[in-house]
């Protein structure tokens, strides 16, 4: 890593001061941890592989007009991004019960949900990350009513393309959790997509076998979990067979 001021350093991911103003440069590391930090590892690989895969996405989204801070990719574990102010709320969408909801309401993992559901957690390590409503967030001051619509809005749009982004390579988006930031411009104020869109922070199993291609392959033990993630690279087309060089389209399963 090149000496640049370090300005946040996250449990996947390192900010670096950017070139310009308004930006930051984000490393990712192959650091792995769950269960809020209890489990920890190293995915040999992941930052390379989330880094491409994150690119990818973003910038699929940013297409069709939903607003993200993804600049561009810089090399194989950086990407410049905008500055923004995050907004400490992790917003969870869900399509089929998992993780966390299973458990709550006692819903088997696989259960498909009558329709797409939205969480809301509270970004702190020290308290867990406590589920929150609509209420506490515009209550405390986290978010404002109209920031709050604008993430929903994003959000429903995020999961309708990339469900069927990942359909169409033979992938279930089960759930994600997604983070906004404030981007300032000329006194305006945007809320923006922010941090990454990787195995790291979705579900996705294989349509045919069920098979977990994501993080749960750690928190779970299951093994192959690069594996996994490449596996993800790879039918997104952003992994061809001589190594992570071309980036192509994905190709469709049938
Ligand atoms: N998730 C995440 N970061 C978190 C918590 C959850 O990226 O701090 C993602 C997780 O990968 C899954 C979705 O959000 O895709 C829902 O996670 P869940 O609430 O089921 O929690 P978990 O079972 O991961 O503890």
């Amino acid at each position: 890593m090149t000496r640049r001021r370090r300005i946040y350093e996250g449990k996947a991911k390192v900010l670096f001061e950017g070139p310009e103003p308004g930006t930051l440069v984000q490393y990712f590391k192959d650091d792995a941890t769950a269960f809020n930090n209890q489990k920890k590892g190293i995915i040999t690989g992941k930052g390379v592989l989330n880094n491409r895969i994150s690119e990818y996405l973003m910038s699929r989204l940013s297409e069709i007009g939903v607003p993200t801070h993804f600049v561009r990719r810089l090399n194989m574990r950086e990407q410049l991004v905008r500055e923004v102010e995050i907004i400490p709320i992790e917003l969870v969408v869900r399509n089929v019960a998992a993780g966390s909801l299973s458990k709550r309401f006692g819903i088997p993992e696989g259960t498909p949900l009558p329709r797409s559901i939205i969480e809301y957690y509270y970004k702190s390590d020290e308290l867990n990350d406590p589920m929150v409503t609509e209420e506490h967030i515009t209550a405390f001051g986290w978010a404002a009513p109209q920031d709050l619509d604008d993430m929903v809005a994003l959000s429903l749009r995020v999961n309708d393309y990339l469900s069927g982004l990942f359909l169409g390579i033979g992938l279930r988006l089960v759930d994600f959790k997604l983070e906004f930031g404030r981007l300032w411009e000329n006194e305006e104020m945007r809320i923006v997509l922010a941090d990454e869109i990787s195995p790291d922070n979705c579900r996705l199993w294989d349509i045919k076998t069920n098979e977990k291609l994501d993080k749960d392959r750690f928190r779970q033990d299951l093994g192959k979990v690069e594996e996994a993630y490449q596996e993800v690279a790879r039918r997104l087309g952003i992994l061809p067979e001589g190594g992570p060089v071309d980036v192509k389209g994905p190709k469709t399963v049938q």
